[in-house]
């Protein structure tokens, strides 16, 4: 997979979700801009989809190193924590917490930590636990160490070698900015991203996972046609543009308060 080598630079976003396809549905668009900008943009998908009603985990495999090429991302990774299983136990923190120390994310978009998904919110709580210990310089990665390696779909030769040097030689990394996206559930965003130049290019990027989203009879009582897809993804977008004072966006909660220097810059027009 040349097109997505890396180099050992750090990353400047790392989009952190359980499922994949679930960073293409909450802020794919997001990754795509600060691709853009020249930023250096990376997804770890914590589980590989085994449980879906369609398709392999092989199968999309394929599709999110497709999506990933679509959306420009310099890295994207899957561990090995089981579909529907998202656990936020010591043992999934240091496998995340391993992957911090590896990347050096300045920012890390999480999930928001309520939904109807317990994979969605557990894997909140589990990668802000996990940004955490990955800052503590004493942190024993013997417990997954053993474990073997995650599946890496755009780096695997550095893996190998990083495994080679020992993850406990790794540094100690806390990211700057922990940001949660809030797409899946009906909260107020603290602030929105434009993308409404790259909503269509987005939209192909969640298309790539053809094994859900192409029109079939697998699960077809479960699964909305495309159309019926484009069109509520379509409204979503719209809903947060208009908050934005844009056409499309996506919405993200920070916790901590906005900082201000100069009053007649704030942008979205309050009148
Ligand atoms: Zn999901």
């Amino acid at each position: 997979m040349s097109t997505l080598a890396t180099s050992d630079a750090p990353l400047d976003v790392l989009a952190i979700a359980a499922h994949r396809d679930d960073v293409e549905q909450t802020c794919g668009g997001t990754l795509l801009k600060m691709a853009q900008r020249g930023r250096r943009t990376g997804i770890l998908d914590l589980t590989q989809g085994e449980m879906g009603t369609r398709g392999t985990a092989e199968e999309r495999a394929r599709e999110a190193a497709d999506a990933a090429k679509i959306l420009r991302v310099s890295w994207r990774q899957a561990l090995d924590i089981p579909d529907g299983r998202v656990e936020n136990n010591f043992e999934n923190r240091l496998k995340v917490a391993r992957v911090i120390r590896e990347q050096r994310p300045r920012v890390v978009i999480l999930p928001y930590w309520e939904g109807r998904h317990p994979d969605h919110y557990t894997a909140s709580t589990l990668g802000y636990e996990a940004c955490f210990l990955a800052g503590l310089a004493k942190l024993d990665f013997s417990a997954v160490e053993a474990s073997g390696l995650p599946e890496d779909l755009t780096a695997g030769r550095r893996q190998d070698s990083r495994q080679d040097a020992g993850t406990t030689r790794l540094p100690p990394h806390r990211p700057f900015k922990v940001i949660y996206a809030t797409l899946y559930y009906d909260v107020r965003p603290t602030f929105v991203v434009d993308i409404t130049e790259l909503f269509e290019t987005r939209f192909q990027a969640l298309m790539a996972y053809k094994s859900q989203f192409s029109d079939q009879e697998a699960g077809k009582d479960l699964f909305p046609v495309q159309a019926e897809i484009r069109a509520r993804i379509e409204a979503i977008a719209r809903f947060y543009g208009l908050l934005g004072g844009v056409t499309y966006a996506e919405p993200f909660l920070q916790k901590e308060v906005g900082l201000v220097e100069d009053l007649t810059l704030i942008p979205v027009k309050s009148i």
